[in-house]
């Protein structure tokens, strides 16, 4: 299964996708994209997200620009980050990726409705979704509502893919109990000196900046601060960690005594566990979402693909049925999120159904293929997401931490 050495498959020709792929954009569009140059689209000129999802999939499938990135199978990851921070500029340019973020982040006003519309959108297209729209959708809430002195400055760039961020929570000895983490933050002049190591940063190696949990304080998660850190400084050392599929997909990050201006601070002294935990809606619902529209395009793919053959039929129509909940749940999700509702540890039940219908799509999609799924060089990019679904019970918080959770702040049970 390993290699990257097959051709390319973009297509040449736009998909016709069947209806039951084309989540919720039906409704006649109230805009022609043609008419909507960036300067002049804003969340008031559609009647809803629905619309909004209508006038961006009728621009996708007519505008020449957005060709290559239809049915895009990608060589290998750093192939994939170059060739799709091309789609997320011409999204922000032509104003669609706007939608659903405030202007002072670069956006064009409306909530994150428009969002998700735009993910299920680019889904049903079978356009593969930039990585850095998934590490969007966890920090900027995040620097939003903590950091908006870094707002104007710092989030245009990054919603337009001119800029990568990181996430650089996780330590070698501190994962699930991330409060006991180890770097250390020190103040020093106008600001900080970081030193420590951090594991497992998505896409690390190929960002400018990450988003960081030290230690400025005491022992415990009241001892943490959120910090945003320049990667490309000296004392910071980056080193990128082959996954099983042979791609770089995480970094190790080495801090020592590397520098962090005092402005770069999120939040306040000692508020880093709060924000991280503001941080979780986001990573579990949104993601959830997110990852939804991959699932149900993925099924009706290998349904395509693959010979017919009635000994799978349960067990495609089992994992169809674990999509099509995430979808519901993680669609309530993002509406209270829209509403500007705080989300609780139930949101850990988002998380929970996006483990089971993440395993369960690529466990149906494989045994449907059979050995085809196995040797077939035009099918590299099926398998490599198969090897990544195999992570959903760790990535975002473990499984068997998900369940504790909701046995005991959402059913009530008491703990040890
Ligand atoms: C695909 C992927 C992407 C990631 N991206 C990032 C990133 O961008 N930034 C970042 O900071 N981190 C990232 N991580 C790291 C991730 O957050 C950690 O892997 C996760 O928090 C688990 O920590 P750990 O790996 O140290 O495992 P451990 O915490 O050591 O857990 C190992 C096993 O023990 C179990 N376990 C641990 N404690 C308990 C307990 N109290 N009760 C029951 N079971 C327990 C866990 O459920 C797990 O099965 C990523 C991980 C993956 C897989």
């Amino acid at each position: 299964m390993g290699g990257h050495s097959r051709p390319d498959r973009q297509r040449a020709s736009r998909p016709t996708l069947p209806r039951s792929l084309r989540c919720g954009v039906h409704q006649q569009m109230t805009v022609a994209p043609d008419t909507n140059p960036a300067s002049q689209l804003s969340s008031e000129m559609f009647e809803s997200p629905t619309a909004y999802a209508a006038a961006l999939e009728a621009f996708l499938s007519t505008d020449e620009r957005a060709t290559p990135y239809l049915g895009y199978r990608p060589h290998s990851l750093e192939d994939s980050a170059a060739h799709l921070t091309g789609l997320q500029a011409l999204l922000f340019d032509t104003g669609w990726s706007r939608l659903g973020w405030p202007e002072s982040a670069g956006g064009l006003g409306g909530d994150p409705r428009f969002r998700a519309a735009m993910f299920q959108t680019l889904w049903n297209l079978d356009i593969p979704i930039p990585e850095p729209f998934t590490t969007l959708e966890i920090l900027v809430p995040v620097l939003l509502v903590f950091a908006p002195h870094l707002s104007d400055a710092l989030l245009p760039g990054l919603l337009r893919g001119d800029d990568k961020w990181a996430q650089a929570f996780s330590e070698p000895d501190a994962g699930s109990d991330l409060a006991s983490l180890r770097t250390k933050m020190e103040p020093d002049g106008d600001g900080f000196r970081l030193s420590g190591q951090k594991v497992w940063s998505t896409f690390g190696h190929l960002s400018q900046r990450s988003v960081l949990l030290a230690r400025s304080g005491g022992p415990g998660h009241k001892g943490l601060t959120m910090v945003l850190v320049d990667l490309d400084q000296p004392g910071i050392e980056v080193r990128p960690i082959r996954a099983e599929d042979g791609e770089n997909h995480f970094s190790e990050i080495f801090l020592d005594n590397a520098w962090v201006p005092a402005d770069r601070v999120i939040g306040t002294l000692g508020q880093g566990w709060a924000i991280a935990m503001y941080m979780l809606q986001w990573e579990r619902g949104a993601w959830g979402w997110l990852q939804q529209g991959r699932f149900h395009q993925r099924l009706q793919q290998a349904v395509e693909l693959g010979t017919p053959n009635p000994e799978f039929a349960q067990q495609l129509g089992h994992a169809y049925a674990l999509a099509a909940a995430l979808r519901l749940t993680t669609k309530q999700t993002v509406e209270r999120l829209a509403r500007e509702e705080q989300l609780g540890p139930e949101v850990s039940v988002d998380k929970l159904l996006l483990i089971d219908a993440e395993l369960a799509t690529w466990d149906a999609i494989r045994a449907y293929l059979g050995p085809r799924f196995e040797v077939d060089d035009t099918l590299q990019w099926l398998r490599h997401e198969y090897l990544f679904s195999r992570a959903a019970p760790i990535y975002g918080g473990s499984q068997e931490i998900q369940r504790t959770l909701v046995a005991q702040r959402v059913l009530g049970m008491p703990r040890d």
